[in-house]
C-alpha cells in the first residue's frame, strides 16, 4: 500500500516513510491511495482484544511492516493503560454510552496515537540504526502524551517547548516530572505563538535539521489518524448487532482529527450512521458544517483548551474525498483560504455529520446536569459532547480526557473535583524544567547540548 499527500506533488511513500515524514513535501497530509475494507466478519474481529484489533487494522495501512513487529508494537502501546478494556464502553442512559479515551498514561485520548507513534519511531530508528531529536510546542494535551510515547526511549530525545506560566499546573507537571534523562521541558518565555514560531524557525534550518535528525510531533501524522480509528470500531463492536446500524458517534474536536479517524472507518465498510461534531466556543467546525462557510477567527481562551483551535488542520483530509480527490482543488481551495482567511462550500454530508457548540457557561452547566440525571462526572471537552444529544439515534459521547485534569472547573460545576492517583503521585515529585528565550539560536545550542 502507498500513501499519497493531498495535494498531489509528491510522489507516492511507504507507511514507514509517510509516518517518518510527517507534512508531505509539498504542504501536503498523506492519505492511504485506496482505502481497504474492513470486515464483514463482525462477530470475529469483536472478539479481538483492542491491541490485536489495532494490529489488525493498521495491518491493512503498514503493509511495509511485519505483522509480527505490527503487533508487538500494539501490544507494547497499550500496555501502559490502566483499564484493562483499553476503552471501556460504558452505559449511562438508555440510549446514551460514553466511550471513555483516557485510561493512558496521561489520562486523554492522545496517548491511543502517541504511544504507538512512540514505538512506530522507536522501531525505525532500530532498523536503521539512527538517532532521533524529537521536537513539538505544546500548549498542553499532546506534549505530555508525545514525551509518554518515547520516555525512556534508547536513541531518541524529546524536546517540548511551552509557553511558562500558560499551562494548566498539572499539565506542566505532566512534563517537567517525569524524571527520564531523554525528556527535556523547555518553560519559553512568551506565549504558544511565540515557542510555535521558535520552533518553525530551528526547523527551517535545513542544515541543522539534518545534522541532528530533527522530527517533529504534530497532529497530522498519518499513524496518528490510523490508531485513532481503531477505538471508534472496537466500541462499535461491543453494542449489540441489533442496535449497530442506528450509532451516532459524537466527537469532541478542534482539528478534526478524531472525526476524520471514525469517518475514515465509515469509509471502509463500517455502518457507522452518523457523527457529530461537538466545538467549544472555537466553533470554525461548528460553523463550516451549519452554513458551509470556512472562516477563521481569533482564538478566545476556554474552559476546554485542548479544543481552543483557529485551523483544523486535519479538515483537508476531508476536503481531498469531497472534491472527489483532485489534489487541484484541494491546492486551490487551500491556498484561497490561506489568502483570504475562508472559503465557501457549497454542500456537505448532512445525512453523515451535523454540529454543535459550547461556550464556557454552557460547558460548566453540562458537567452539572450530566452529574445530576446521570450521576457521571465528565471532563470540560467531554461535556461539549453532551450538547444535544439526538435522542434518534443511539449515541456514543468520545470522552476524551480524565476530569482529574480540570479539577477547578469540575469544582466549580458539582461542588467536589475528582482526583486520579497517578496524578496525585506528580504532586511530591520534583519539577525538572529548563528556562529558555522564544528565540531559535537558543533552542538549537540546547538541543546541540543535549540531543541524542
Ligand atoms: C486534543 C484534544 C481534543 C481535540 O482533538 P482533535 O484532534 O482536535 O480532534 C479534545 N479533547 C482533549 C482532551 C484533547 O486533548
Amino acid at each position: 500500500m502507498k500513501f499519497l499527500s493531498t495535494r498531489g506533488q509528491t510522489d507516492p511513500v511507504s507507511f514507514t516513510e509517510a509516518v517518518a515524514i510527517g507534512l508531505a513535501p509539498d504542504g501536503g497530509l498523506f492519505l492511504p491511495e485506496t482505502l481497504p475494507g474492513i470486515g464483514g466478519d463482525w462477530e470475529r474481529l469483536a472478539r479481538l482484544d483492542y491491541a490485536t484489533l489495532c494490529a489488525e487494522v493498521l495491518g491493512l495501512f503498514a503493509t511495509d511492516l511485519d505483522p509480527a513487529v505490527l503487533k508487538d508494537i500494539a501490544a507494547r502501546s497499550y500496555r501502559g493503560f490502566t483499564h484493562r478494556r483499553i476503552a471501556p464502553l460504558e452505559q449511562i442512559g438508555e440510549r446514551l454510552f460514553v466511550l471513555e479515551l483516557f485510561h493512558g498514561p496521561t489520562l486523554a485520548f492522545k496517548d491511543f496515537a502517541l504511544q504507538l507513534l512512540g514505538n512506530l519511531y522507536e522501531h525505525q530508528c532500530r532498523v536503521r540504526g539512527e538517532t532521533l531529536n524529537v521536537l513539538a510546542a505544546t500548549s498542553g494535551d499532546t506534549g505530555a502524551a508525545a514525551i509518554h510515547g518515547l520516555l525512556g526511549k534508547p536513541g531518541v530525545a524529546i524536546f517540548i517547548l511551552y509557553p511558562e506560566g500558560r499551562i494548566a499546573p498539572l499539565q506542566e507537571r505532566q512534563m517537567a516530572c517525569t524524571g527520564a534523562a531523554n525528556v527535556f521541558a523547555l518553560a519559553v518565555d512568551g506565549t504558544f505563538d511565540d515557542a510555535q514560531a521558535a520552533l518553525k524557525a530551528v526547523f527551517g534550518d535545513q542544515a541543522f535539521r539534518a545534522r541532528h535528525r530533527l522530527s517533529a510531533v504534530n497532529s497530522i501524522n498519518l499513524a496518528r489518524v490510523l490508531a485513532q480509528s481503531v477505538y471508534f470500531l472496537y466500541a462499535w463492536l461491543r453494542l449489540p448487532a441489533a442496535q449497530r446500524l442506528e450509532v451516532e458517534f459524537v466527537v469532541p474536536t478542534g482539528n478534526f482529527g478524531n472525526v476524520l479517524a471514525g469517518w475514515l472507518l465509515q469509509k471502509m465498510g463500517v455502518p457507522i450512521r452518523s457523527f457529530k461534531i461537538a466545538t467549544n466556543q472555537n466553533d470554525i467546525l461548528f460553523r463550516l458544517f451549519a452554513t458551509g462557510d470556512y472562516r477563521m477567527t481569533a482564538v478566545a481562551p476556554s474552559l476546554a483548551p485542548s479544543m481552543d483551535i483557529q485551523v483544523a488542520s486535519n479538515f483537508e483530509r476531508f476536503l481531498f474525498y469531497s472534491v472527489g480527490r483532485d489534489p487541484a482543488r484541494v491546492r486551490e481551495i487551500m491556498e484561497t483560504f490561506r489568502a483570504t482567511g475562508a472559503y465557501r462550500f457549497a454542500h456537505f454530508d448532512a445525512d453523515t455529520f451535523s454540529a454543535s457548540h459550547c461556550t464556557d457557561a454552557e460547558i460548566t452547566g453540562i458537567i452539572r446536569h450530566v452529574y445530576q440525571k446521570y450521576g457521571y462526572v465528565c471532563d470540560p471537552h467531554t461535556a461539549c459532547g453532551f450538547k444535544e444529544i439526538n435522542r434518534d439515534r443511539l449515541s456514543v459521547v468520545l470522552a476524551t480526557a480524565s476530569p482529574a485534569k480540570f479539577p477547578d472547573v469540575i469544582r466549580a460545576a458539582i461542588g467536589q473535583a475528582p482526583t486520579h492517583p497517578a496524578l496525585e503521585a506528580l504532586k511530591s515529585r520534583p519539577i525538572v524544567k529548563h528556562p529558555m528565550r522564544a528565540d531559535a539560536a537558543a533552542i538549537k545550542a540546547f538541543i546541540a547540548a543535549h540531543g541524542v
